[in-house]
């Protein structure tokens, strides 16, 4: 074919119309030195698992495939959470089990249900799924709206619904009440979604599908100090485990994961002190953040705060934080909280960047 002959195709004619729709998961490159927008941890794993994690890291059979089923990483992560093996799910992050779960769980069209504001990949990936997601607001101060999330239920019939507690981005955690009613009320399943149960004083709800067979715990490692591992995972009825598991693709954890991630699970414990201490720098930046007039920031249980910059402001304060090189997450354009950031808690250092340049360029 002569190059006149080349027929011309638009390249974005071959996309979906739904996902050339889909605003893209995007994060802020701006350079920065104190990065204060991804909810990570400021703290490694204490040094001696680290090592440990590195040399089990090093001994991975590069020419084999991973283990298919990471026995010994279920096993670890059974162990710490008190579930039998059968009970777990790994995912390339628990976005990747969000995906297998609307995948294993719903038929095109069908409706998640999700309280705003909230994790945004829930609805961004059910819409890339060509399921339908809808959302019930938050109260004034965060709370669930129980008796509005109740008539949603009723009304939209969702096949899925996600309740992230400390929920992202207002940290606040939901009363085991209030999920046990909407699980009840919940034509499919409920998705308790514990990505920052860590740092919450009431720790974990629990296996909650030992009596409600219908709710699956997800949670991540994303928050403690692993985000580079990329591991999430949910714990929920074997059968449950059973049937998503078929839509997995195969190999999804690589033997680097499993074996790293298993070793620093079985030495659990030792991540502990560092989750204290994340809260108490957190309850100290409240504190802080509360103290700065022309700011108002709300309690939270999870590694962040949301905070909202009064007065029409908050565009100023952003660029005027990457100034002084510090990044926070701006939900600019947000119809509840377009002029809040959230801020991830740092290390007291970066807390204390953070405060002085909030101040200057207030
Ligand atoms: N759930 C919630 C509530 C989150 O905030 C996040 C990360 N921002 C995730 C899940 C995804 O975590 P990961 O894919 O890193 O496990």
């Amino acid at each position: 074919m002569s190059k006149e002959e080349t027929k011309s195709v638009d390249p974005l004619s071959l996309i979906r119309p739904k996902i050339r729709d889909i605003k893209a998961y995007s994060i802020d490159h701006s350079p920065a030195p104190v990065i204060l927008d991804a909810n990570e941890s400021p703290f490694t794993p204490p040094r001696k698992i680290l090592e440990r994690m590195l040399v089990v890291m090093a001994g991975t059979p590069m020419n084999r495939y991973p283990d298919m089923e990471a026995m010994a990483l279920r096993a670890a992560i059974a162990h710490k959470d008190g579930a039998a093996p059968e009970e777990v799910l790994l995912g390339n992050g628990s976005d990747e089990l969000i995906f297998c779960l609307i995948l294993a769980m719903m038929e095109p069209g069908e409706r998640i249900l999700v309280p705003t504001p909230t994790f945004v990949m829930y609805e961004t990936i059910a819409k890339s799924l060509n399921m339908e997601p809808v959302t019930v607001p938050l109260a004034e101060n965060w709370e669930l709206d129980l008796e509005a999330t109740l008539r949603m239920i009723k009304e939209q019939n969702p096949r899925l619904i996600f309740l992230a507690t400390p929920n992202n981005p207002t940290g606040r955690r939901y009363p085991v009440e209030a999920i046990e009613a909407v699980a009840e009320a919940a034509p499919g399943a409920v998705v308790v979604d514990e990505a920052y149960i860590d740092f919450s004083a009431g720790g974990s709800y629990g296996l909650l599908y030992k009596s409600r067979p219908n709710v699956i715990i997800m949670r991540t490692l994303s928050k403690i100090g692993l985000a580079a591992l990329r591991l999430g995972y949910i714990l929920a009825d074997k059968a449950v485990i059973e049937n998503v598991n078929k839509v997995r693709l195969p190999y999804n954890i690589n033997s680097m994961t499993q074996a790293a991630a298993a070793e620093a699970l079985r030495n659990w414990d030792q991540f502990i002190p560092l989750f204290t201490k994340v809260r108490q720098e957190r309850d100290k930046l409240f504190a802080a953040l509360n103290e700065i007039s022309g700011i108002h920031a709300w309690p939270s249980e999870a590694n962040f705060i949301l905070m909202r910059v009064e007065d029409g402001a908050a565009e100023r304060v952003f660029n005027a934080l990457l100034e002084h090189g510090v990044r926070v997450r701006w939900f600019a354009g947000n119809p509840r909280v377009g002029d809040c950031f959230r801020v991830t808690v740092g290390d007291p250092h970066e807390n204390s960047m953070f405060l002085a340049a909030l101040k200057e360029a207030l």
